[in-house]
C-alpha cells in the first residue's frame, strides 16, 4: 500500500503480535529453534492479563468450564450483584453466539471430548515449563506444593464427585481429605471446610509479572527485535510475505505470522478471514502485600468460585467472571466482595496496602485455546484464547508453535485446538 512504510528493515521468520505470557513463550520457542523473530505490542509497559493473574500452573483443570448443570446455577448467580458471576445486559446481543456455544459444551458427549483435549494440554505441561523456567531464571520462584480444592459442605463435594472421577481418569493425581486433615495441612483456615482435595501436580510461581519481565528480557537477549505499535489488520494477500498493519499506517512483514493477542485477538483472526466466538471473561483480586498470616500452597474455594494464592508479592485473593466486553470501567466493587469471603475463610489476614486488579481472561465458550494455522492463510499462525489456564498452557502452546513454524509433526495432535470449529 502506498501510505505505509516497512517498520522493520530485513525480515524476520517469525512476527510475534502480544507480548502477554503466551506471545512471550511462542518467541522464546521460536528463538530455540534458530529462527529470528520480532515481537510487536501495543504497549510493552502497560498492564496485561498476564501481569496479575493468580499464579497458579493449574494442570489439573481438565475439565470446562461449563460443566454439566452449570447454566442453571449461573442463572441464579446472576441474580446476585456480587456474586461470581456477571453480566452486562448491554453485552448480552453481541455474546449471544458465545452463549449458546458455551452451554453446548456441557453437553456429556461433548464435555468429554473437551476434557480429552484440556488434559492432552496439561499433561504436559511441566515438560515444556522447566525448560523455559530455567533459562530464563525463574526456578528460584516456582513452588511445587500442590493445591487445596476446599468444600464447606458435603452437598457440594458430593455434587462434584463425577468431574474428580472423571478428572482421575485423564490422569489428575487427587487425594480426599477430612476437615482434620484440611486443617492441618492449612492452618490459617477458618475451621468450617468439611472436604478437600490435595492436588499435588499444581504448582505456583511468586509474581507472574516478575515472570512475563524475565521471559521478554531473555527473548531480548536471545536477539529478539522489538516493535511497538497497535496492530489493526493482517494482509495475507502475498502468502509467501504476509505482513502486519498498524494504526499508524506502517506495516511489519516476516514470514510467518503468531497472533498471540489474548482477548483481542478476534478482530486480527477476522481480518485473516477466519470466525472465532472469543469473549473478555473478566477476572478480579486483591493482593495483599502484608497479609499477617501464612499460607503453604494456592487455595480453591470451590463453592464461592475464588482463589488465595500465597505469592511473594502477599496474598491474592481473586476470581469472578464479568461478561462486560473488553471497554468497559473495572467494576472494583467484585474486588472487595472477594477480599469479604478471603477475611470471612482466611481470619485475622491484613489488607494494609492491598492492591486491586482487573484482567481480560480470553475465553472460547468451549474452555479449548485455539492453537495451530490458520485454515485461510497458511502463514498465520493462532495462540490465544487460553482463557482460565494462560500461564499454565504457556510454554506448551510456545511449544506446539514451534513445532507448526518448522513443520514439525507435533507429539500432541492440534485438531482440537483448531479455529476451524468456531466455522458457521
Ligand atoms: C483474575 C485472573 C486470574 C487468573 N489466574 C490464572 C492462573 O492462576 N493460572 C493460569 O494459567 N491462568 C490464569 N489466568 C488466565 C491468564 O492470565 C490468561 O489466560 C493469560 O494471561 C493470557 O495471556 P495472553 O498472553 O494470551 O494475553 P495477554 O496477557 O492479555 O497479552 C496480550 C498482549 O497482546 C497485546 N495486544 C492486544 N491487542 C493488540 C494489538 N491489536 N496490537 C498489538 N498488541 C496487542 C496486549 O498489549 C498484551 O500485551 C487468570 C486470569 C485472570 C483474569
Amino acid at each position: 500500500m502506498a501510505n505505509q512504510t516497512a517498520l522493520t528493515t530485513s525480515i524476520s521468520d517469525v512476527l510475534v503480535i502480544g507480548a502477554g505470557v503466551v506471545g512471550l513463550a511462542c518467541a522464546w520457542s521460536a528463538l530455540k529453534e534458530g529462527l529470528t523473530v520480532t515481537i510487536v505490542d501495543r504497549d510493552f509497559d502497560g498492564d496485561r492479563t498476564s501481569h496479575g493473574n493468580a499464579g497458579g500452573i493449574a494442570v489439573t483443570e481438565s475439565t470446562p468450564i461449563s460443566v454439566p448443570g452449570l447454566f442453571f446455577k449461573a442463572t441464579k448467580w446472576l441474580f446476585d450483584p456480587l456474586g461470581p458471576l456477571a453480566l452486562d445486559w448491554k453485552h448480552v446481543p453481541s455474546a449471544l453466539p458465545w452463549f449458546l456455544e458455551f452451554q453446548r459444551a456441557s453437553n456429556p458427549a461433548r464435555f468429554k471430548e473437551i476434557s480429552v483435549a484440556l488434559a492432552a494440554l496439561n499433561n504436559r505441561v511441566y515438560d515444556d515449563l522447566i525448560p523455559l523456567f530455567e533459562d530464563v531464571g525463574a526456578m528460584g520462584t516456582f513452588y511445587r506444593r500442590g493445591a487445596l480444592t476446599l468444600y464447606e459442605t458435603d452437598e457440594a463435594f458430593h455434587a462434584d464427585a463425577d468431574e474428580w472421577k472423571l478428572k482421575k481418569e485423564l490422569g489428575v493425581r487427587w487425594r480426599a481429605l477430612n476437615q482434620q486433615e484440611v486443617q492441618e495441612c492449612e492452618p490459617a483456615l477458618a475451621p468450617v471446610f468439611r472436604h478437600g482435595m490435595f492436588l499435588e501436580d499444581w504448582s505456583h510461581i511468586g509474581d507472574p509479572k516478575q515472570l512475563v519481565s524475565q521471559i521478554c528480557t531473555r527473548v531480548k537477549a536471545l536477539g529478539a527485535r522489538f516493535a511497538e505499535g497497535v496492530v489493526t489488520r493482517l494482509d495475507v494477500t502475498n502468502q509467501e510475505a504476509p505482513f502486519a498493519v498498524l494504526q499508524t499506517g506502517a506495516s511489519i512483514a516476516a514470514r510467518q505470522i503468531v497472533v498471540a493477542t489474548g482477548a483481542w485477538s478476534a478482530s486480527l483472526a477476522e481480518s485473516v478471514g477466519d470466525r472465532v466466538l472469543l469473549d473478555s471473561e473478566r477476572g478480579y483480586n486483591t493482593t495483599l502485600p502484608h497479609p499477617g498470616i501464612a499460607l503453604s500452597r494456592e487455595v480453591i474455594f470451590a463453592e464461592r468460585k475464588f482463589v488465595a494464592t500465597p505469592l511473594d508479592i502477599g496474598i491474592r485473593i481473586g476470581g469472578a467472571a464479568e461478561f462486560a466486553g473488553l471497554e468497559a470501567k473495572p467494576n472494583y466493587k467484585r474486588s472487595d466482595a472477594l477480599l469479604t469471603l478471603g477475611k470471612r475463610f482466611l481470619p485475622g489476614i491484613q489488607d494494609e496496602g492491598a492492591v486491586q486488579w482487573m484482567g481480560h481472561r480470553p475465553a472460547t465458550p468451549d474452555s479449548l485455546p485455539v492453537i495451530g494455522k490458520s485454515p485461510s492463510a497458511k502463514s498465520v499462525i493462532y495462540a490465544f484464547g487460553h482463557g482460565h489456564l494462560g500461564l499454565t498452557q504457556a510454554a506448551t502452546t510456545g511449544a506446539l508453535v514451534a513445532d507448526l513454524l518448522v513443520n514439525r509433526i507435533s507429539r500432541t495432535p492440534l485438531d482440537a485446538y483448531s479455529i476451524g470449529r468456531f466455522r458457521k
